[in-house]
Formats: structure tokens, C-alpha cells, sequence
């Protein structure tokens, strides 16, 4: 007979703890139980029928895709939006306030094993501390899904409950007040109201947070990626620019919009009109910006720095109405006021400024000419200097907080990490352009990390080790990673050379040196190589990458320029001149003196990508996979097409098959053995046989089953988390 420990917690769910395992053989055991208890368990029985498992990996038909879905919709339906793959967290977005981020919630999960509490964020957050603590190793939490599904509300939870309850002196809860307030700077500056989600993040962000060896969260440090800029200069129907800009409009001090020459009127601006979306419902833009004006302060911006920051944001917002007029082919200014504000606010030269939004130095036979723009050229070199103004402002932004965030104890920097990544999921929109190309890429090598780091390595693993295994069958999305990123053959090698090719090259030549140099390629089709089908939904100036995830049209118009991503080389040097600090720290004369062309925007991209690979590879990995419920950001809907479409591009149904064919614990023997030789006297105090025999009559004494674990070549596998737990516990009684 087996004993059985079912415990009700308050949200209805049931615990499964130590003495039913993983396998959920509870219809095999006889149970003998007084009628109140009897009753108990039975409610506790329906109400799992009604609520499903708390972990995928106790699903009887843990293969069927159907059964999975079914089992995140009862979850879903009780407001349980958070399931296990093992140590995956899958969540769901609510889109609604539930009641279980409380300080009491919190207390719940400190300290506590993932399998005695239902499943949470907080879990995730408080076992990754845990493990860095006692394993000493650096730890990262990738936070992954589609656009609105949750992933910066998780990064910001995990961020709370660090702050919350870590240990904390005066000095410890300055860094978590600046820790914290980070998130409101950088989501004014970087979030935009889209069509998916009022509040979404248009850059990448990783961040470290330091914990000294008392596990006080003592600095931190933020990455961020590709912010779209482009989304200064234009926005789609129904979107907005970012929202700093509606809040100064907005919330900004009567006084201060004088000094800035703004009106409270964000129709104004042409910036601000592309996406005839002022206002949104949900949000207050006015007392964000009383949030953000406070968070500015709180990390140690000066009332200077903020002067002159607010005076770039409102450049950018004078320079987006600049006018132009004169002959078509020689472009002037028409807007006189506009222009004036605009040199005082930027801190430079009215004179050079006109001219350098008018005209364009060129070089001939050694002497240095200015050339006049025609209006179109003069336009899209104004749009050009805002985009460079706003993106190097906010780069600005970022190393600002990371200096207030620095780490200023023990000189040694002895300190352990864990990592956030809150970085865009993948897009599949109407029309795309480059700036899905990159997303969708760094989509495709998170993936790959995924694989490396789960789904491979953990097969790697048990072949290595003599592990008896049925292999899982994935797809290796590595064949699309090189697609795109291979030195010389590869998709972004064949846009930086057309953008460097002098002469005739235009994004359709760029589209054609595609088809012949990767045309063959798998997962790349054009309208040219396309079936009949294919080709009806396909225009001609598209490229199509099969991802692992799904396909995606890519509208070739643009790339060239966003690669390119150039600055008229008088507008950079106007700017320098700049009597703005933060402008003359955006934009040195070293760049200027640079003969080398700078790196592509797409090769820029690529190196920072593979940097953050080399920074989570080097880190113990937790995951947390976030899905989006419907479309129309309403609490209660579960569209099961949509969410059936995530769980399959998440790789959700390969990690749960891996995970359920496979162990969730290894230690190398000298590691299991030093740790819990105390818990056995044939091991203690010192064993001197074979560390593999060693480790055996230490389980053994244990009362391992032979089902729980098996003994490799130089490790042991443990099958269930709650059988290391326990000799956890042991260690600590
Ligand atoms: P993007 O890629 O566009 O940045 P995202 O995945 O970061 O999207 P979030 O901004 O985190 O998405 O979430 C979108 C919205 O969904 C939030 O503004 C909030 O209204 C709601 N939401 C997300 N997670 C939760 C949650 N746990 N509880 C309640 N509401 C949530
Ligand atoms: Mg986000």
C-alpha cells in the first residue's frame, strides 16, 4: 500500500506530495480514510477534474496537443494561469487583476520547493535565487511569447519579489528602489501603444541583477536591443509613438511646455498624428507622467539632466514639423519659429542646423561642397536625425541607469547574477519590414539557446553517460539561423553588401542577389521560386522564411536604408556642437573622424544576439513561456486556434515529451556525495571506494527506489524533483 498526501490549498488546487509520485498512479493505490477525510479528498478529486494538473508532466495523455490545451483552458476558466512543464513555467495572460501577488503570496513561496506550492511566477523567481545561493551559479529567467502575452508584467513580478523579500540594508533598498524604478523610465522612453498590446515594449532588454554573498540584490545592469525607432517618425493606424512624448504633452508642468514651446496638444505634432490615436483607454498618460518624473529623480538624475532630456524629447516633437518648401529640387525651410525653438532646444547653431537640414556635403576633387537636398531627400533627413537623436537618447538612457544601478561594495565584485530577458517574441503582421526580420531572428537563436540548452543537451547528455533513452524528436532550427546569419552566404552578409555596393543598388537588387545566392535554401522562397499557390499570396517584392515557428512575407521596401541606418555626415557634425551634455555624449567627434563605415544595423544586431547567447549560455537557465488568450485584449476569452498556434512555435508539446522521458536532477557523484554524505554511516565522514559505489550505498540507504534514479558514467540521474527535495530536507533535520 502507498500513502497518499493530497492537500487542498486555497485556490482549489491539490498538492501532490512526497508518496504519490510524479506518475499520477493514485487510481492503483487503496486509500483508507475516515468519512471527513474521504470526503475531503473526493472534493479534492473533482475540484482537480475541474482545475486539470498543476504540471503538464502529469498529464495521462501527455502527447496529445488537444489534452494539453484542454488542460490550460480548465486551468484558465478557474483563474489558474500559471502550469508546469517540470521547471517550465507556462503562463497565460488573465488580462485581468487577479488577487495573487500579494506580500502574503509572496511569504508563500519564499524558501518553498516548487512541488508544495501551486504553480507560480513567484516560484520561478524564488527557485532561480535559491539555486544561485547554494550552487553558487549564476542564474538567467528567459521570459519568451508573443507580443502581449505577458512578458514584461512577469520580468516585473520577478523584479518585486526580489525587492520584496530579499535581505535589505539602507543601502541594499536604494539599489531595489532604483532596480524598481527603472521599469517606468525605460517603458516610457521604449513602450508604445500597438495594435497588440497598449503597452508594448519596442526594444530588447536583458538585465542582470547582483546579489553580494548575503543575497541582497546590491547592483544591476541592463542591455537593451534594437529599440524601433522608426516608430518616431511614423506610426501604423491605430498605434502610437512612444509614450514619453503623450505624457510630457499631457502631464508636463504649464511652465515647463512654455520653456519647451509645446502645446498640450498632441494633434500638433506630426510625429504624434500617423496613427490618429492620441488617447487610450487604458491608459493615463498625465499621472505617468508624475510616475515617471519621480522614478527619473529616484535614480539619481539631476534637475540639469532632466532639463535636458525634456528638451531633447520636445526637439524631436519641433524637428517632426519642420516644413519644407521651395523648388523640388532645392529644398528650404519654411517654418522660421520652428526651427529657432528647435537650435535653442538641441543647443546648436541655427544657421548650421538650417543648413545642414537643407543640404549635404560632398567631396569633389578634394574640396568639400555643400549640395542642396530636394524635398524629399530633405524630409527623410530630417526623420533621419530625429530617429538618431531619440535612439541614441534612449542608449543614453540605458547607461545612465546602469551607472546609477553599479555596483559600489567590495571592490573584489564578488557577486552572483540573475538574468532577465524580456526581448520581443515573434511577429507575423500584414506587412512586414526589417525591423521583423531582426525580431524574428533573434526569435530563431533564442530557440536554438533552447534547444542547446534543453531538448539537445539533455539528450547529448544521456547518450554520453550511458543513459538507457528514447530519443525525442525535434526540429533543429539551426539550418534557419545559419540562413540568416552565415558569414559571406548568409541573408544579412548579402544586405550589408548591397548596402556597401556603390552604383545601381536598391532593395529589389538586393531581393535579387537573394534568390541567387540562397535561393535553393529550404526555407527561403520569393514569388519567382514559388509554387502556384504560394505565389498568390506572395508580392514581388517579398522574401519568405519558412521559421521554425511559422512562415513570414518580408516586404523587401527599406531595407537597404534601415540597414544603412545614415546619418548625413554635416547633421552628425552639427550636432556634436552641441551645448546639450547628453547630445555631445550621443554624438563625439571620434565618429567623425571614424574613416571605417560603421556596422549595419542588421550586423550590429547580430553581434549583440551573439553576445547574449555567449552571457545565457554561461548561466543556469529557468524558463517562462507566456501565452496571449485572444486578440482583443479581453479577460475571459481562451481562442483556442490562437493558443494552439503559440503552444506549438513555444515548443511547448517537445519540452513536455523530453521532459517526461527524462530526469529532472544530475549531479556529478563527488558533488551528490560531498553534499549528503553526512545523510549516511557507510558514507561518513569520508568514503574511499569508487565515487560511483559511494554514491549508490548512499542512496540506498536513503530508501531510493530504482525507478527514481539511474547511475551514469560519472553522474546520478534523479527522476523526480520531490526525491532530491527530500534528501534535502534530510540534510536539513
Ligand atoms: P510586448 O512584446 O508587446 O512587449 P508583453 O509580452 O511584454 O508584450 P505585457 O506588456 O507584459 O506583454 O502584457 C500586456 C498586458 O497584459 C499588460 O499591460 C496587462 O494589462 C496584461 N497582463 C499581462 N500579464 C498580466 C498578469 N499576470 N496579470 C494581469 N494582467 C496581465
Ligand atoms: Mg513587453
Amino acid at each position: 500500500m502507498m500513502e497518499l498526501k493530497i492537500q487542498l490549498i486555497p485556490t482549489g488546487e491539490i498538492i501532490l506530495s512526497p508518496g504519490m509520485n510524479g506518475e499520477n498512479h493514485c487510481h492503483n493505490c487503496k486509500v483508507v480514510a475516515s468519512d471527513g477525510v474521504r470526503a475531503m479528498m473526493e472534493s479534492a478529486l473533482t475540484a482537480r477534474d475541474r482545475v486539470g494538473v498543476q504540471d503538464f508532466v502529469l498529464l495521462e495523455n501527455y502527447t496529445s496537443e488537444a489534452a494539453f490545451i484542454e488542460n490550460l483552458r480548465k486551468r484558465f476558466k478557474e483563474n489558474l494561469i500559471y502550469t508546469y512543464i517540470g521547471s517550465v513555467l507556462v503562463s497565460v495572460n488573465p488580462y485581468k487583476d487577479l488577487e495573487i501577488y500579494t506580500k502574503n503570496h509572496m511569504e508563500r513561496y519564499r524558501g518553498v520547493n516548487f512541488y508544495e506550492v501551486s504553480p507560480h511566477i513567484y516560484a520561478v523567481a524564488d527557485n532561480s535565487y535559491r539555486s544561485m545561493r547554494t550552487e553558487g551559479k549564476d542564474q538567467c529567467i528567459l521570459i519568451s511569447g508573443e507580443s502581449g502575452a505577458g512578458k514584461t508584467e512577469a520580468s516585473k513580478k520577478i523584479l518585486q519579489y526580489y525587492a520584496v523579500t530579499c535581505p535589505a540594508s539602507e543601502q541594499v533598498q536604494t539599489v531595489k528602489d532604483r532596480l524598481l524604478q527603472s521599469n517606468p523610465v525605460l517603458e516610457a522612453f521604449g513602450n508604445a501603444k500597438t495594435l497588440r498590446n497598449d503597452n508594448s515594449s519596442r526594444f530588447g532588454k536583458y538585465m542582470d541583477i547582483q546579489f553580494d554573498f548575503k543575497g541582497a540584490p546590491v547592483g544591476g545592469h541592463i542591455i537593451n536591443y534594437l529599440l524601433e525607432k522608426s516608430r518616431v517618425v511614423h506610426q501604423n493606424h491605430g498605434e502610437r509613438n512612444f509614450h514619453i512624448f503623450y505624457q510630457l504633452i499631457e502631464g508636463g508642468e504649464e511652465d515647463l511646455l512654455r520653456h519647451l514651446g509645446l502645446e498640450r496638444n498632441p494633434q500638433q505634432y506630426q510625429y504624434l498624428i500617423k496613427g490618429n490615436c492620441p488617447k487610450v483607454s487604458s491608459i493615463n498618460d498625465r499621472s505617468d507622467w508624475k510616475v515617471v518624473r519621480k522614478a527619473l529623480t529616484v535614480i539619481g538624475f539631476s534637475e540639469n539632466e532632466v532639463e535636458e532630456l525634456l528638451n531633447i524629447i520636445a526637439s524631436v516633437l519641433h524637428l517632426g514639423n519642420v516644413q519644407y518648401g521651395g523648388e523640388d529640387s532645392n529644398a528650404c525651410i519654411t517654418s522660421d519659429i520652428q526651427i529657432k525653438y528647435l537650435a535653442r532646444l538641441l543647443g546648436v547653431n541655427v544657421t548650421a542646423l538650417t543648413e545642414a537640414l537643407t543640404h549635404k556635403k560632398i567631396i569633389a576633387k578634394g574640396e568639400e561642397l555643400m549640395s542642396p537636398l530636394n524635398l524629399e531627400q530633405a524630409s527623410s533627413a530630417r526623420d533621419a536625425l530625429a530617429k538618431a537623436v531619440y535612439g541614441r537618447t534612449f542608449t543614453w538612457l540605458v547607461n545612465k541607469i546602469n551607472t546609477s544601478l553599479t555596483y559600489t561594495g567590495d571592490s573584489s565584485k564578488n557577486y552572483s547574477v540573475i538574468g532577465l530577458l524580456d526581448i520581443y517574441g515573434f511577429e507575423v503582421f500584414q506587412h512586414n519590414s526589417f525591423e521583423q526580420f531582426c525580431i524574428n531572428y533573434c526569435n530563431e537563436k533564442l530557440q536554438q539557446l533552447f534547444i542547446e540548452l534543453t531538448l539537445k543537451s539533455e539528450q547529448d547528455e544521456y547518450e554520453a553517460e550511458g543513459i538507457t533513452w528514447e530519443p525525442v524528436q525535434y526540429f533543429n532550427n539551426k539550418i534557419i539561423c545559419d540562413l540568416v546569419e552565415e558569414k559571406f552566404k548568409g541573408i544579412i552578409s548579402i544586405l550589408d553588401e548591397e548596402c556597401l555596393r556603390p552604383g545601381d543598388a536598391s532593395d529589389l537588387t538586393f531581393l535579387e542577389k537573394l534568390e541567387d545566392t540562397v535561393g535553393g535554401h529550404p526555407h527561403f522562397v520569393t514569388h519567382k521560386l514559388a509554387d502556384a499557390k504560394t505565389r498568390k499570396v506572395m508580392g514581388r517584392d517579398e522574401f519568405r522564411l519558412l521559421h521554425y515557428a511559422g512562415e513570414v512575407n518580408y516586404n523587401v521596401n527599406g531595407f537597404l536604408d534601415k540597414n544603412n541606418d545614415l546619418l548625413f555626415r554635416n547633421l552628425k557634425e552639427v550636432m556634436c556642437m552641441s551645448e546639450n551634455k547628453i547630445l555631445t555624449q550621443c554624438f563625439n567627434r571620434e565618429e567623425l573622424s571614424d574613416k571605417k563605415r560603421p556596422d549595419t544595423a542588421a550586423t550590429q544586431f547580430k553581434a549583440s544576439l551573439a553576445k547574449l547567447m555567449e552571457i545565457l549560455m554561461s548561466k543556469e537557465p529557468s524558463y517562462v513561456r507566456c501565452i496571449k488568450p485572444n486578440d482583443s485584449k479581453q479577460s475571459g476569452r481562451f481562442d483556442e486556434v490562437l493558443i494552439r498556434h503559440q503552444v506549438k512555435y513555444l515548443g511547448l508539446m517537445e519540452n513536455l515529451r523530453v521532459r517526461r522521458a527524462g530526469f529532472a536532477y544530475r549531479r556529478r557523484y563527488e558533488v551528490f556525495l560531498q553534499r549528503y554524505k553526512s545523510l549516511c554511516p557507510g558514507t561518513w565522514p569520508n568514503w574511499d571506494g569508487k565515487l560511483s559505489d559511494g554514491v549508490s550505498t548512499l542512496v540506498k540507504h536513503l530508501g531510493y527506489k530504482p525507478e527514481e534514479y539511474k547511475m551514469g558514467r560519472s553522474k546520478i540521474f534523479i527522476r523526480f524533483p520531490k526525491t532530491l527535495f527530500a534528501t534535502e530536507d534530510a540534510l536539513e533535520t
